[in-house]
């Protein structure tokens, strides 16, 4: 039944002039088929597998990394992105879908997700949640680009957001998982990355930047000389020839960063070493989005060899997915200072990659092991760990960002894993690890080399035979670990 209060509004929207400019009148339009908007484009056939599989893969990283779903509207309003990603950025300036409802808002289809996600992170109170939080999403994403190879207007993004972590290990996290992630479907990758610092040194740079340019202002191109204007790192993301050779002569980001920025981009880099990942500093990306501070990084496509001798193929130069730092980003919008990073990926590019990839993709296993770290040493050992085991295609959950055994076996059990594996000091000197069995609490040390086999003899016994599963006894406060209660195998 359509209420008195309904069908005054609905009469309205109808003698609304701007509800009537945006429906199709033209007669003729019944006569003719109509065909995607530019930049627009169906998917089906063959192409709903490499989805399916890039989705059932990025759920898998999304749980082995503690992330979960949040999905957001796709109009917010104009301001939020007007706000955060910046006047003076192509996006804001030029490419997002914009308009004003029939009730007079103005908003915008959502050009990208992370000023949504902290939106939605202080809307809720998060920030009363254990820390960090960690969001994923997947969904489509609108801007009014010229509509070219790896650019549409409307596209997909599968991101990561991680609220409330400060710390390098958290970037290096991020860059890990995408890694591996691609890795899974068949992608080599390499990450590009840069530090552009923080409010406190970052406005030297933007001066030693700004000065540069301007001595160079006569032998720049007509865009770049109003980027000098509006927003002088974009001058860095020029691709023409003229203002490439500028821009190699040009002061870097990292040689203007203060102590705190430098050292957490030196832990940052040491983290990626640690996992062999593989990266290049990249002194002229900044991305440019305005919130980011500290770590930018993006992950393109290893070229192959031949093209890379060549010169050729710069569709495999497009980024498959960009990220970073934005430390002052949830502060700026209202809430409480909450450190934030966070990575998106391109699905239409990765799909594409895909395609020129060959990949066999590993079926996830149902029980998963936890991996427990205890200190700064065992911390590092205990992430080379979980990405061996991941590569054994052993799943695998952690808690990286607790410290305490006490807490970190709370998640583990909160994940119901069967076995536990504990990384501390003494077992970095002695090349062990240790297996708490979740069920019984019974403790056993495992020589290193031992481990992959000990634990896919145990996984695949408990995902051959369905166990009835019984709690884990509570857990004792943290307390270092006595050898003697440990059976040696
Ligand atoms: P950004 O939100 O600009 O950091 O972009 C993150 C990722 O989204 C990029 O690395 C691309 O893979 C993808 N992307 C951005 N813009 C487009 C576009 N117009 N068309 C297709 N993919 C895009």
């Amino acid at each position: 039944m359509i209420k008195k209060h309904d069908r005054q509004k609905n009469e309205k929207g109808r003698n609304d002039p701007r509800a009537q400019a945006a429906l199709p009148i033209d007669p003729a339009v019944k006569a003719r088929q109509f065909q995607t908007l530019r930049g627009m484009k169906d998917v089906f056939g063959e192409d709903q597998h490499r989805w399916f599989l890039l989705e059932k893969e990025a759920r898998r990283s999304a749980e082995d990394y503690g992330f979960q779903w949040m999905e957001t509207p796709m109009l917010e309003e104009s301001a939020l992105f007007v706000k955060t990603i910046g006047r003076g950025t192509d996006i804001v300036d030029q490419e997002m879908f914009s308009f004003e409802t029939q009730g007079g808002e103005k908003v915008s289809l959502r050009p990208e997700n992370t000023a949504a996600m902290v939106r939605a992170y202080i809307q809720h109170g998060m920030w009363t949640q254990p820390q960090p939080v960690k969001l994923w999403y997947w969904g489509p994403f609108f801007r009014y680009d010229r509509p070219q190879a790896g650019r549409l207007r409307e596209f997909h993004q599968l991101g990561f957001e991680v609220l409330g972590d400060a710390s390098p290990l958290a970037d290096a996290l991020l860059m890990i998982q995408a890694v591996e992630l691609l890795g899974s479907i068949g992608i080599t990758v390499d990450v590009e990355l840069n530090s552009i610092g923080c409010t406190t040194c970052r406005p030297t740079y933007i001066e030693q930047l700004t000065q540069y340019y301007r001595e160079h202002r006569s032998s720049i191109c007509a865009e770049c000389k109003k980027r000098l204007g509006k927003n002088v790192l974009r001058v860095l993301d020029c691709k023409e020839r003229g203002c490439e050779r500028i821009k190699a002569e040009a002061p870097q980001s990292v040689d203007a960063l203060c102590e705190a920025c430098k050292d957490h981009f030196m832990r940052l880099l040491e983290y990626l070493d640690e996992r062999d990942v593989p990266y290049m500093l990249q002194p002229t990306l900044v991305r440019g989005l305005d919130y980011y501070t500290r770590t930018v990084f993006e992950i393109v496509v290893r070229e192959p060899e031949a093209a890379a001798a060549s010169g050729a193929a710069p569709a495999s130069k497009l980024a498959l997915a960009g990220g970073g730092r934005y430390d002052g980003l949830v502060e700026f919008l209202g809430g409480r200072p909450t450190p934030g990073l966070g990575i998106a990926f391109g699905i239409e590019r990765v799909i594409h990659a895909v395609r020129n990839a060959a990949s066999t993709v590993p079926e996830p296993v149902e029980k998963r092991v936890f991996v427990a770290q205890l200190g700064e040493a065992a911390r590092r050992s205990a992430l080379k760990l979980f990405g061996k085991l991941r590569q054994q295609g052993i799943p695998v959950a952690h808690s990286f960002s607790k410290d305490g055994l006490k807490a970190q076996l709370e998640v583990a059990n909160a994940l119901k894993v069967p076995y536990t594996l504990i990384v501390g000091q003494k077992e970095v000197l002695d090349h062990t690890v240790l297996i708490r069995d979740m069920e019984g609490g019974v403790q056993e040390i495992v020589a290193e080399d031992r481990l992959i086999s000990e634990l896919q003899r145990r996984l695949s016994e408990l995902n051959g035979v369905k166990a009835v599963r019984v709690p884990a006894p509570p857990i004792e406060p943290d307390e270092p670990l006595d050898p003697e209660d440990i059976e040696v195998l």
